[in-house]
């Protein structure tokens, strides 16, 4: 039987709950360049966003070492065009009516995300995500450079300040609008964050711990 890679009746039905933890990701396959022009045109839209999934390693001397691999995004509400780390949010193409894009429009990780009418907890995708994600490797440079054009820094700059604001968030409980879902994924990486990031976790105090009354 072929697969139904869009079926509006059953996503209607769920409310968009995949969509409402997170914009989707695009492949590389998405796009007809990847070359710095073609992609700063992309991000000119407003609707993407570069964003980074954090790999972790344990080094021989104890620390544990994170390397971001960088790829696009559909951009999510009140996010950034840099969107390195964050609390995830709904995703901005995301209406009441459902998703902006025609099927041929949207970026290739919703496309391949299976509706399932008994259990929307269980639409499956259909492509290795991860093996998708290394597809993204050889143009890590050209993404470093966007990152920079928008922010001013290096990528390891910026998700140092992206980190601090994440655990700002944590610290204040700025959770409003986060999806359950995501605030569980959150939780199972905080403690690689905590170990990999001590100093932005000690700064993080600093800035937002709440002042004890006098
Ligand atoms: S793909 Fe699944 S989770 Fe996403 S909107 Fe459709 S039914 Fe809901
Ligand atoms: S682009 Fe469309 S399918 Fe993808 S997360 Fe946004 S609203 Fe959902």
């Amino acid at each position: 039987m072929e697969k139904e890679y869009e079926n509006r009746n059953i996503c209607a039905k769920c409310g968009g709950y995949c969509c409402k933890k997170c914009g989707c990701d695009y492949l590389i396959s998405d796009f007809d360049s990847l070359k710095l022009e073609y992609l700063d045109k992309i991000l000119a839209t407003g609707r993407v966003s570069i964003v980074a999934t954090l790999s972790f390693k344990n080094l021989p001397n104890g620390k544990l070492a994170v390397t971001p691999i960088l790829s696009l995004r559909s951009r999510n509400i009140e996010r950034s065009v840099i969107d390195l780390l964050s609390l995830k949010k709904s995703c901005a193409m995301l209406t009441s009516n459902g998703c902006t894009y025609s099927l041929n429009e949207r970026p290739s990780g919703g496309v391949h995300l299976i509706p399932n009418e008994k259990d929307f907890h269980h639409c499956r995708s259909d492509i290795d995500k991860i093996e998708e994600l290394y597809k993204w490797l050889p143009y890590q440079k050209v993404l470093a450079k966007l990152v920079k054009k928008y922010t001013g820094m290096s990528v390891m700059a910026k998700l140092k300040e992206d980190v601090i604001n994440l655990f700002c968030a944590i610290i204040i409980k700025g959770y409003q609008d986060i999806a359950y879902e995501e605030l569980v994924d959150i939780n199972d990486m905080l403690p690689l964050l905590e170990q990999a990031f001590p100093e932005e976790l000690h700064t993080a105090f600093i800035i937002c711990r709440p002042k004890r009354k006098k």
